[in-house]
């Protein structure tokens, strides 16, 4: 690829430059979240790079320049820094490693230290161990398993528990619910005996996620306390707005989300979720190093989205603190609309999209992805109103006819 490299000190300002060229900014990764990137990248005048092994990548799509690659390909990672200025990545379990061989010739955030911590679920929760010593919010009590010993030494008190693979775990996936110490043997032997961490099963009364973003001289911006509603495993309702979980608590978790980054000395947008027990106490949960899928509703009510944020760390430019203007309920849209079920057979279908469109307040996000298969994030509605009232009414519409279940 013969590219001028482009400058690598920070700031990065957007827009032609003063010699004629475009700054760009990289992404490793091509899915949704990197395509959301690319689009707030390009609003703000940045061209884009996108990295990802798969041809047909949402991100890829919309992108000016798209690497066709795998995540650690050398020549692919030297041709990604000399055509952007600095690179980001959308994608957790992108190879720390490459995002470390980048940082050499690039500014790279958030940083591989960071990604490699939250990556692993064992530093993860010492992570946040180490931020609840210091006045912060506690995970579930846990247990580390990595051997035989550390499965004959679990406390009586962690069963019931969740049993979760320490390392490449999402959407529910490599996790086990156990009851008994049989359980949890079967259950880490199902795992192929990999590193796991064995949590309390709490009794959760909500869930809720924090986003903050913060520069690399050391600014945090916080977005505000999202409440989450999973389904099978997946993200399902995302509802923000006031009192959506009582004030001190979302105090509480924004003040905790900002100490988790800044403990890290995280550049970048961070995402941190967190349980709400039936006794009203706060827990963390787990971290993602990126915007998440409970913040989309911020393109659509805040004035600063988590994906502007996300270029304004990357680039270095001034972050402000974000403000939403209106309440926001945000749907996931997976590929099981697309079907109808007839005779116990999968029919294509579309869903109704003007009808849905015809809704106050409807904003339609579509992923760009080409086949629509059960269980796969397509797109999210995002609906907005200037109450918690009216945008729940409205959702619930929404849910109706999409022939999802009222939340
Ligand atoms: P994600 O898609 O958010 O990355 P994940 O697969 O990494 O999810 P977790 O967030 O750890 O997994 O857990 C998935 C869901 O399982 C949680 O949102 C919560 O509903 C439930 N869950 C996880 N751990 C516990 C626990 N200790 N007690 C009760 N419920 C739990
Ligand atoms: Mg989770």
């Amino acid at each position: 690829m013969s590219q001028t490299p482009t400058q690598t000190t920070l700031p990065l300002l957007p827009g032609p430059l003063s010699d004629g060229s475009m700054a760009t900014l990289g992404v490793l990764g091509g899915g949704q979240l990197g395509r959301m990137f690319v689009h707030a990248a390009q609003a703000l005048g940045y061209e884009t790079v996108v990295l990802d092994p798969d041809a047909g990548s949402p991100a890829g799509h919309v992108s000016q320049h798209f690497i066709h690659a795998d995540y650690r390909d050398a020549q692919a990672l030297r041709d990604l820094a000399t055509l952007a200025g600095a690179v980001t990545t959308e994608f957790e379990n992108v190879p720390a490693e490459s995002l470390a061989a980048l940082a050499a010739d690039r500014p790279v955030s958030p940083m591989a230290d960071c990604v490699a911590i939250a990556q692993d679920r064992i530093r993860e929760k010492a992570h946040f161990t180490r931020c609840a010593a210091a006045g912060g919010v506690a995970p579930a009590p846990y247990a580390v398993i990595e051997s035989e010993a550390d499965l004959a030494d679990v406390p009586d008190a962690l069963l019931p528990g969740v049993l979760k693979t320490a390392r490449l775990g999402y959407d529910g996936k490599g996790q086990a619910r156990v009851a008994t110490r049989d359980e949890l043997a079967a259950a880490w032997q199902q795992m192929g005996r990999v590193a796991c961490v064995l949590e309390q099963l709490l009794p959760l009364a909500a869930e809720c996620s924090v986003i903050v973003a913060r520069g690399r001289d050391g600014q945090v911006v916080s977005l505000p306390v999202q409440r989450n509603l999973h389904r099978d495993g997946i993200l399902a309702v995302t509802e923000v707005f006031e009192d959506n979980v009582p004030p001190a608590l979302a105090q509480q978790a924004r003040a905790a989300t900002e100490q988790i980054a800044t403990e890290l000395g995280y550049v970048g947008v961070l995402c941190v979720e967190y349980f709400v027990l039936q006794d009203g106490r706060l827990v963390v949960n787990e971290m993602a190093p990126r915007p998440h899928n409970s913040g989309h509703y911020t393109v659509d009510a805040c004035d600063v989205s988590q994906f502007e944020l996300q270029v304004r760390t990357l680039a270095g430019l001034p972050l402000t603190a974000p403000r939403q203007h209106s309440a926001a309920v945000m749907l996931n849209l997976l590929g099981d609309l697309w079907f109808d079920v007839v005779d116990g057979e999968d029919v294509p279908r579309t869903p109704p999209w003007p009808a849905l469109l015809a809704l106050p307040g409807a904003h339609l996000h579509l992923y760009g992805k080409a086949e629509a298969r059960r269980g796969r994030k397509m797109g999210h509605l995002t609906f907005t109103a200037a109450d918690a009232a009216s945008v729940r009414a409205t959702a619930q519409q929404a849910c109706a006819l999409l022939g999802l279940e009222a939340f």
